[in-house]
């Protein structure tokens, strides 16, 4: 008998008959043996159309306040899909995270998860009872509730997973798993029966938003066997997994991050603390940058590239401007319509030539790339919005992702 903590995200029980196809299969997990913690989000919307009421009443509203609001669609759901259990004549109980002992920081939404108390949950599973977990609450040091911020029930599902020392964390949700890139834009994407938390890590903060990626980091520091799944259909999902796969081909996936803006200081004088000089007045107005380059000249000047979000692109050269003279910069070039397509892989480490061949497979189709970016695993590459799925479509099929790799011996 395996224990299982499964959770099902907003839409997975978005409306009664959702509720109960739900419960439906908690009864057939049950029935194959396994003991069963479920971990519930608000129904679809839920959260949003509470968090929009308490904006009506004031624009910035109280936070400790604004908490005890915003989870209370987790309370709605969870009592729900325990009286389907109920209704199946399958023993069941809602607990909020209060009652399950979750503590948490006091840092209103956003709070972490400091500890999760086991007796109670233990207790029911005694009772062959399926326990049903509020999601994305907790209880801070003071007895006030906090919520871990949007998508947090991933999160609590993965702390309720380790504290229990379930065999299994199934993150039930409305894709089938993870792909080599996404479906709706490549049709070819092919779902992955596993990935390695690392690439997922990537996969996740540079635009598969399958997971909350603070949920998967706490899972890989902790050991927590992950698998998100369909609520939908019936099948296998995708494990991410702590083993560097043993598959025998170099590139995983690719993401894509759009939105990217690129801005260049054209020969400017080059010295050590000129990157410092340029980047400071963004960094004092919290503007992230994502991709930096340098690159000095004989005459010692050089062009400096990075690149912010979009929506910051305005704000950025507004902060920028008055400080080009003082730079010394003879120009700033700008093209605010970019992505971002990375190429992920554990088996980077293992194989040579991939960066090669994916300039070479973009340079055929035409596709000129501003700039790239490397890591152990991952090759990310500037281009232009336009050829964003004809890039991802060339690196697909030049990677042959839509083939199922071959087990290395
Ligand atoms: N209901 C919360 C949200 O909408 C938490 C979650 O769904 O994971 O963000
Ligand atoms: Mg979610």
């Amino acid at each position: 008998m395996a224990r299982i903590v499964q959770k099902y995200g907003g839409t997975s029980v978005g409306s009664i008959e959702r509720i109960e196809a739900v419960a439906e299969r908690v009864i057939r997990t049950c029935q194959a043996g396994h003991a069963v913690v479920v971990v519930v989000s608000a129904m679809a919307g839920e959260t949003n159309r509470l968090i929009g009421l308490a904006h009506e009443v004031d624009a910035q509203p109280n936070r400790r306040e604004l908490d005890v609001l915003a989870s209370a669609g987790e309370q709605i759901s969870s009592a729900l899909l325990a009286m389907a259990l109920i209704r199946r004549g399958h023993p069941a109980i809602s607990l909020l995270a209060d009652q399950v002992g979750i503590a948490t920081n006091n840092r209103f939404g956003r709070a972490r998860i400091t500890h999760v108390a086991t007796e109670r949950l233990e207790e029911e599973l005694e009772q062959g009872r399926v326990v049903i977990v509020a999601g994305y609450q907790g209880r801070d040091p003071d007895n006030n509730i906090t919520t871990l911020g949007r998508g947090g029930t991933d999160t609590t599902a993965v702390a309720v997973a380790e504290a229990l020392g379930a065999d299994e964390c199934q993150i039930f949700t409305d894709v089938d798993g993870v792909y080599t890139t996404d479906p709706r834009v490549i049709s070819e994407a092919r779902k992955l029966d596993q990935i390695a938390f690392d690439e997922m890590l990537e996969m996740a903060s540079l635009g598969a938003k399958v997971l909350q990626i603070r949920a998967v980091e706490m899972a890989y520091t902790r050991q927590v066997p992950l698998r998100v799944l369909s609520s939908f259909d019936e099948g296998t999902g995708t494990l991410i997994t702590n083993k560097e796969s043993a598959m025998n081909q170099a590139v995983t996936g690719i993401a894509c991050q759009k939105d990217e803006a690129l801005i260049t200081f054209v020969g400017v004088p080059f010295s050590p603390m000129m990157a410092a000089k340029i980047l400071q007045p963004l960094g004092d107005a919290d503007i992230e940058i994502d991709m930096v380059i340098q690159n000095p000249m004989a005459n010692a000047q050089m062009d400096f590239s990075f690149t912010v979000q979009q929506n910051e692109f305005t704000r950025a050269m507004d902060v920028l401007t008055p400080h080009i003279e003082s730079i010394g910069a003879q120009s700033i070039e700008t093209n605010p319509n970019l992505v971002k397509l990375s190429l992920v892989g554990v088996g980077m480490k293992s194989h040579s030539g991939v960066a090669a061949k994916a300039f070479e497979a973009l340079g055929h189709a035409n596709i000129a790339i501003r700039l790239i970016a490397t890591s152990e695993i991952k090759i990310s590459m500037l281009i232009e919005e336009k050829y964003m799925t004809l890039g991802m479509q060339v690196l697909h099929d030049t990677f042959e992702l839509e083939k199922a790799p071959k087990i290395a011996d």
